[in-house]
C-alpha cells in the first residue's frame, strides 16, 4: 500500500519516511521525531548511508562493553520503537538487558503504544510505563528525568539512539556509561557518551548483534580489554575526517 514508486532510486529512504510518519498519525511517533529524522538523514547523505570504520570499531567496543556490563539498559523512544522494534527486542534477549520507554516528550498514552510495539515485535516485558517510571534522575526538570527504578535507575549501561543532549550528560554525571547511536558525530549527546556509534541505528542494531555473538564466547579480561583501547574522541574525529574527505572528493569529482 506504499506510495513510494518500486524503482525510486531513494526508495529505502522514503520508506523510512513513510514508516515514521504513519507512527506519527498513530501517536508513537511526535512531530519533533520526524525533524529529527530529517537532520538525522543529512548527515547519513554526508555518511554515503553505510556504515563506515569508525563505525564498525565503536559497534565492536559497544558489544564489549555490553557483555561486561551487569545491568545493560536498553532505551526505547518512539523513533526506534518505528524504525527497528524487532531487532530491539532481539537485542534485549541477546544481552538479557531490559528494554524501557524513556521519552523526551512523556504522556502515558505514547508509552502504550511504544509498549505494544515493542510487545507485537516479541518483547516481554517493557520498563518504563505509568507508574514504573517513578525514580527520577538528578538535574533534569519534569517529566524528562523520570525512569524506572527496575531500569535505567539502577543500570551500569544505557544504550540509546537520538538522545537529547542534556538527558546524555545527565546520565554519564550520575555514573552510567553510554552507548549513543548518533548519526551526527558534533551534537552533545556523541559528545557526551562514552561510546558514540555514528550511524543508522536501523544499521547498527543488526550489526551489534552479530557482534556480540561473536564475542561471546572471549573471556573477560580481553573484553576489558577492547573496551579500555577505544578511544571516543579520536573516534568522532575520525568520523568527522571522512566526511570532510568525502564531501572534498565528490567536490573534485563534479
Ligand atoms: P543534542 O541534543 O545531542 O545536541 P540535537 O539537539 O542536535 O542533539 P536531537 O533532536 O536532540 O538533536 O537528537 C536527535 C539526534 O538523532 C540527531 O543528532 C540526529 O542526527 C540523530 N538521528 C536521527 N535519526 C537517526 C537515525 N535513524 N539513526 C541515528 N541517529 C539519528
Ligand atoms: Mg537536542
Amino acid at each position: 500500500s506504499s506510495l513510494v514508486p518500486e524503482n525510486h532510486p531513494r526508495r529505502e529512504s522514503l520508506l523510512l519516511r513513510e514508516r515514521l510518519t504513519e507512527s506519527m498519525r498513530e501517536g508513537s511517533v511526535v512531530p519533533q521525531g520526524l525533524i529529527a529524522h530529517g537532520r538525522g538523514e543529512c548527515f547519513d547523505y554526508l555518511l554515503g548511508e553505510r556504515t563506515n570504520d569508525f563505525a564498525m570499531k565503536s559497534i565492536n567496543a559497544s558489544a564489549a562493553l555490553l557483555l561486561i556490563s551487569s545491568h545493560p539498559v536498553i532505551s526505547v523512544n518512539g523513533n526506534m520503537a518505528a524504525l527497528t522494534a524487532r531487532e530491539l527486542v532481539k537485542l534485549s534477549k541477546e544481552i538479557k538487558a531490559p528494554l524501557e520507554v524513556n521519552l523526551f516528550y512523556r504522556n502515558h498514552e505514547r508509552e502504550v503504544k511504544i509498549e505494544r510495539t515493542l510487545k507485537e515485535a516479541g518483547a516481554e516485558e517493557v520498563l518504563g510505563v505509568g507508574n514504573d517510571a517513578s525514580a527520577t534522575i538528578p538535574e533534569l526538570f519534569s517529566e524528562r528525568r523520570r525512569v524506572s527504578p527496575r531500569g535505567i535507575l539502577v543500570a551500569d549501561t544505557v544504550f540509546l539512539a537520538m538522545e537529547d543532549g542534556d538527558r546524555t550528560e545527565a546520565l554519564t554525571r550520575i555514573g552510567k556509561k553510554v552507548i549513543a547511536v548518533d548519526l551526527n558525530p558534533l551534537s552533545r549527546t556523541s559528545l557526551k557518551a562514552s561510546i558514540t556509534i555514528v550511524d543508522n541505528v536501523i544499521r547498527v542494531v543488526p550489526l551489534l548483534i552479530k557482534r556480540i555473538e561473536e564475542l561471546k564466547g572471549k573471556g573477560k579480561d580481553e573484553l576489558v580489554q577492547i573496551v579500555n583501547s577505544f578511544d571516543n574522541r579520536k573516534n568522532l574525529r575520525e568520523a568527522l575526517q571522512f566526511m570532510s574527505e568525502r564531501l572534498n572528493q565528490l567536490a573534485l569529482s563534479l
